[in-house]
């Protein structure tokens, strides 16, 4: 061998030895000859191991037709041959490699063996697995993932893309993100790859893009940086999720949320309110803003007190002036569906309905009324089934009102219906009590005038010396005539109490003095009752002396008259932190809880008297009315069995 060849040799040696891949060579009969060093880090058998075993040692039986196949045709065509196939380590893992099969000639040329090139491809075919995974992932993901370059360029496009947003694959790839947006975001776009060249990620940005079709749909982005080999950011990926659907749920939840407190404001608003406008306006006002209708009117028909039917009405969305110049609605067919109770009216294009515009002299709206084309009109019954208005709401696109709407008007309607009829039973007892009133300020000025008279006559006929049967009618008389005057006085002073005129004349007087004044006069009176009082000497209030007399006086003789079998009464007054606390204690049968609520109020009377007590249930009304104008405040504390005390605390002067 000269010195080339042998140099030629060595080289060659030490590149089999040095190499990455697993080299083998066997002869014809598939026993190995050779075995590099990369073979047994690839194997796991060394090269002494190897010498000799056939090649089929390295492989699963199932493989060795094909490593006999391989051999034929190697044979038959001579050529280097490359195929993907499994080989068998010493520890039994199967390894996916690639071989190169090349034939090994003598110098004659002919083909005494093979040489083997084993390259491993298990990273390779890992990686391509998790391709195919990723990309299953990715084409069978609903989201729209999307790659481009820093330039904006689409370079990949799923199916999920495609259908979110209407361009195949094809269609997309090759052209400028900008086909998805709007031009009044693009600026956006500018933004996210801005932050993607920082190596940001863009995470669940909402925002809005263009479909192919024009459409536009709510999108949630998140953009990611693509980076290459080293690390350098090539692209951005881009996911896009369609939460048209989402967002759209959102706001029907936020809608429905609204309307719900709307009708239950609508509710709790107009039950507290007792006059008509005012239930008016809030209904119309309300319902108009839940069915979102351009304009709406309540229609409320009114009987005044001389019988006479009118119709109020309220407006919203529109000022009044809107509807100055128009007629009430007539009887015109349309109309007469809710007028007459038929049921609700609700139409997308009223100006097509057949009942429209069949009446003289308009033939439809009157020239210079608002453009009304979606209609809803909804009857008002009352509880009774009489209609006693309608709610009607317009609006100049058609198809505005839908079914929705129409239910909660009716709901609403309803609601009105309870509220106006509470209104006018109001109205009614209002009216009555006004009568009364008035009634009763009249009774009490004339039955004065022929008392006084009365009263005056009885005096002088009493200066005259009267004797036996005459002189006691005459004191019967007086006694009864007082107790007349006692209840006119009362009837009088509530008139004034009513129309706001009870006269008081302030000064500043001896609370302490006046009680006792007061219990002496009763003392002489009421034999065989005994008064106790215990009264802290000067206590100075302002006030009117007459109307203090008139409560203490009215308290002790209540007690008098409602405690009968109580032996004594005790009479309190004490100063305590600047007040006045005057009390009136019997022991007489005391007042249950519940009458306790309503004995300030004007004619309550308990009825369950053994004995009857004249009185109109007017003294104690006009007592509190009398504290309260002195700034103070009067209440009673009873058991019922054991007497009643009633306080009053008026502020100390
Ligand atoms: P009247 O003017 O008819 O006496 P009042 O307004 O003074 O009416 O009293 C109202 C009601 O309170 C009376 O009908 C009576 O039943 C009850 N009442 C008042 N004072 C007493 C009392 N000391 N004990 C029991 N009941 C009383």
């Amino acid at each position: 061998m000269d010195t080339d060849s042998l140099h030629e040799l060595f080289t060659f040696k030490s590149i089999f030895e040095g190499l990455e891949d697993a080299v083998i060579c066997h002869d014809l009969d598939q026993n190995i000859s050779n075995w590099n060093p990369a073979a047994e880090r690839l194997f796991g058998y060394t090269k002494k191991e190897m010498m000799g075993k056939t090649i089929f040692s390295l492989m699963s039986p199932e493989y060795h037709t094909e490593q006999e196949q391989m051999i034929k045709d190697l044979l038959q065509g001579g050529a280097v041959n490359h195929f993907y196939t499994v080989r068998r380590a010493r520890t039994g893992k199967q390894i996916p490699v690639f071989l190169t099969l090349s034939p090994i000639r003598d110098k004659n040329e002919n083909i005494i063996g093979v040489s083997q090139i084993v390259r491993n491809v298990t990273k390779e075919k890992e990686t391509e697995q998790q391709q195919a995974v990723w990309s299953a992932i990715i084409e069978g993901s609903e989201d729209a993932v999307i790659s481009k370059t820093l330039d904006g360029i689409i370079i990949t496009w799923n199916k999920g893309a495609e259908n979110i947003f209407g361009y195949t694959e094809k269609e997309a790839i090759g052209k400028h993100i900008s086909l998805l947006i709007a031009p009044d975001r693009l600026a956006e776009e500018d933004r996210i790859i801005a932050s993607i060249k920082r190596g940001e990620k863009v995470d669940h940005y909402q925002t809005v893009r263009i479909r192919k079709d024009g459409a536009e749909l709510q999108v949630s982005l998140t953009v990611s940086p693509i980076r290459d080999g080293d690390g350098e950011i090539i692209g951005a990926s881009k996911i896009a999720r369609d939460i048209t659907a989402y967002i759209q749920a959102e706001q029907a939840l936020e809608k429905k949320a609204k309307q719900l407190l709307i009708l239950n404001s609508i509710g709790k608003n107009i039950s507290e309110k007792l006059d008509v406008n005012a239930i008016l306006q809030k209904v119309t006002d309300a319902t108009t803003n839940l069915t979102g209708a351009a304009f709406g009117a309540f229609f409320y028909n009114k009987v005044n007190s001389e019988g006479e039917s009118y119709m109020l009405y309220t407006l919203s969305g529109v000022p009044r002036e809107a509807f100055a110049e128009f007629p009430m609605p007539r009887n015109t067919a349309v109309f007469h569906a809710t007028f007459s109770g038929e049921g609700v009216v609700r139409a997308d294009d009223i100006t097509k309905d057949p009942r429209y515009g069949k009446n003289d002299p308009h033939f439809g709206m009157p020239k210079g009324h608002l453009p009304v084309v979606s209609y809803l009109a909804v009857p008002v019954l009352s509880s009774s089934g009489t209609v006693i208005g309608g709610l009607f709401f317009g609006h100049p696109q058609p198809g505005v009102f839908l079914e929705e709407h129409e239910d909660m008007v009716v709901n609403v309607a309803s609601q009105a219906a309870i509220a106006l009829d509470n209104s006018k039973l109001f109205e009614e007892v209002s009216e009555l009590s006004r009568k009364k009133d008035e009634f009763i300020a009249l009774a009490a000025h004339e039955l004065k005038t022929p008392l006084t008279s009365m009263s005056g006559f009885l005096q002088i006929l009493q200066k005259n010396d009267l004797e036996g049967i005459n002189k006691m009618f005459v004191e019967k008389s007086v006694r009864q005539l007082e107790k007349l005057t006692v209840l006119v006085n009362d009837l009088f002073d509530i008139s004034k109490v009513q129309a706001g005129k009870l006269q008081f004349n302030f000064e500043l007087f001896d609370l302490s003095l006046l009680i006792e004044e007061i219990c002496e006069t009763f003392k002489h009176s009421v034999p065989g009752r005994e008064f106790i009082t215990v009264l802290e000497p000067r206590l100075i209030v302002k006030g009117d002396k007459m109307r203090m007399e008139q409560v203490i006086t009215n308290l002790v003789a209540n007690a008098v008259k409602y405690a009968p079998g109580s032996p004594k009464i005790d009479i309190t007054a004490a100063g305590k932190q600047n007040e006045i606390i005057v009390c009136v204690k019997d022991y007489g049968p005391g007042i249950s809880r519940e009458n306790q609520a309503y004995i300030f109020t004007q004619f309550y009377r308990v009825t369950n008297d053994e004995h009857h007590v004249s009185g109109l249930g007017l003294g104690l009304y006009i007592t509190r009315e009398i504290i309260k104008r002195h700034g103070g405040r009067i209440w009673v504390e009873s058991e019922p069995g054991n007497g009643a005390s009633f306080i009053f605390a008026v502020p100390q002067a």
